[in-house]
């Protein structure tokens, strides 16, 4: 494409973000329109008494390589917007610890097997049973010749109760934010390929420092503006037109030679109305289930900490405890993350907060009541990772319209990495496909 040409990006979360540093890191003037008040979009920042929350907490991995290259691009150094751990599973059931797994300092794949093999809270047969199917993993290429759920995948390789409550369902569950009976094997196998089966720093674990919006999509604002570019918050965009000139968004004054849409995929169908090219796409996905995400924010009084800055926990409506204070410097804040549907949905928030606070108290007897607590519900956090999902191209039709998103066909389940890869991916098909 011409640098000269105009590219406008609608949605500011991190696919579309990702796409407009890519266009604008190439000399074209990009401009990106989102609905809401800030960029970030299912990752984004919440203010709150005061506070600035996240809409949910998130975490990366030393895989996210598209991520990290993309905060790197905006000037952002690692160490300022994550902490790096090195890959621990730390699962509590109750106050006893039920499960431990780290990896020690070896080369890839001797820092797996080491992991399992002192893997605490398995029997030998359980660490056996684990290094098994992680070598049939590798050996068939981390490839399964049918797609099929996680749990008949467990099930094929004769996986120990133990070994799914306390590894392989926590696992699944942050990871495809899927139940294991319906979540895809395939896109397991695809993180688990790139985490554990890969070098030991891509199973780091990323915690974020900084807000979600502050981490790269204000950031990637700042970079694209001082490339000619802009971000414009509050435009919801109703209309995309082709008109002789280009495409018209309902709240631009100007047209564009191409447009990339990065809306979350509930919202295409809106404008697959007015842009033909989107309505396959917006086909492709009409009968896609969704699957929530709750966190509960828990305030302890200053100073609580948990024993670790992410602690598991099983048997309970919540997976995942997070210490803000650890984190980002929010002092006794406590973030638990409740992944995937259940009967919680159907519980007031007072409720949830009410039962979440007393798994906690149960885990950790020595920690004082909480003082306060706010639950932030994201009731389409995900689409449904389920197995063989054929999912959207980056391209469409017209040359000169571009899917980017979290749920475009890729290896991942909907993640920032995958929003990001994607977001890339639609931005070089502009600058390849379009204009002269
Ligand atoms: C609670 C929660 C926890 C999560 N935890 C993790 C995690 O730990 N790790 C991880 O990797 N991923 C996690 N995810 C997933 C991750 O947040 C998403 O995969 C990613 O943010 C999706 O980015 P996106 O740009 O594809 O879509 P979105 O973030 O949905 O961006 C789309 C944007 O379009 C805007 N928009 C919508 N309609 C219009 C319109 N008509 N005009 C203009 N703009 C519009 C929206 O406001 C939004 O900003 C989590 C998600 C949630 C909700």
């Amino acid at each position: 494409m011409k640098r000269s040409e105009r590219v406008a990006v609608i949605g500011a979360g991190y696919a579309g973000m990702a796409a407009a540093t890519t266009l604008a890191a190439a000399g074209v003037a990009v401009e990106v329109f989102e609905a809401g008040p800030l960029p970030g979009g299912r990752a984004r920042r919440v203010e709150l008494d005061g506070l600035a929350l996240d809409n949910g907490q998130h975490m990366a991995i030393g895989a996210y390589r598209a991520l990290l290259g993309l905060v790197a691009q905006v000037g952002l150094r690692e160490t300022d917007a994550f902490v790096r751990l090195p890959l621990e599973l730390d699962v509590q059931a109750g106050p006893a610890r039920a499960f431990r797994l780290a990896c020690p300092r070896l080369p890839a794949p001797l820092h797996t097997l080491a992991g399992l093999l002192r893997a605490e809270g398995l029997d030998w047969p359980a660490r056996w049973a684990a290094i098994r199917i992680m070598a049939a993993a590798r050996l068939s290429g981390w490839t399964l010749a049918q797609d099929c759920s996680v749990a008949d995948w467990l099930a094929a390789h004769r996986q120990p109760e133990v070994l799914v409550r306390c590894l392989w369902e926590p696992l699944t569950l942050a990871a495809l934010n899927t139940p294991i009976a319906t979540a895809s094997a395939q896109v397991l196998l695809n993180v688990l390929r790139d985490s554990m089966g890969a070098d030991r720093a891509a199973g780091d674990f990323l915690l974020p420092r900084l807000d979600l919006s502050a981490l790269f999509p204000e950031a990637a604002a700042t970079y694209l503006q001082a490339r000619g570019g802009r971000l414009h918050c509050g435009a919801l965009v109703k209309r995309l037109a082709r008109e002789a000139g280009g495409w018209r968004l309902d709240r631009s004054d100007a047209t564009f030679d191409a447009v990339v849409v990065a809306l979350p995929p509930h919202r295409l169908a809106m404008l697959a109305e007015q842009a033909p090219a989107l309505a396959v796409p917006a086909a492709l996905i009409a009968d896609w289930q969704w699957q929530p995400i709750y966190t509960v924010y828990l305030r302890y009084p200053a100073g609580t900490r948990l024993p670790k800055p992410m602690l598991g926990l099983v048997g309970t409506t919540a997976q995942w405890l997070f210490d803000r204070g650890a984190l980002c410097g929010q002092d006794g804040l406590i973030a638990a993350v409740v992944s995937a549907e259940g009967p919680h949905e159907a519980w007031s928030q007072a409720e949830l907060a009410r039962r979440v606070a007393g798994e906690i108290a149960r885990a950790l007897p020595q920690l004082p009541a909480p003082e306060w607590h706010k639950v932030i519900a994201e009731k389409r956090a995900t689409f449904a990772c389920v197995p063989g999902l054929a999912r959207p191209a980056n391209a469409t039709t017209d040359r000169t319209l571009w899917l980017a998103g979290d749920y475009t066909a890729g290896p991942y389940p909907a993640t920032l990495e995958g929003a990001v890869r994607s977001g890339r991916a639609a931005a070089e098909g502009v600058l390849a496909g379009t204009g002269s």
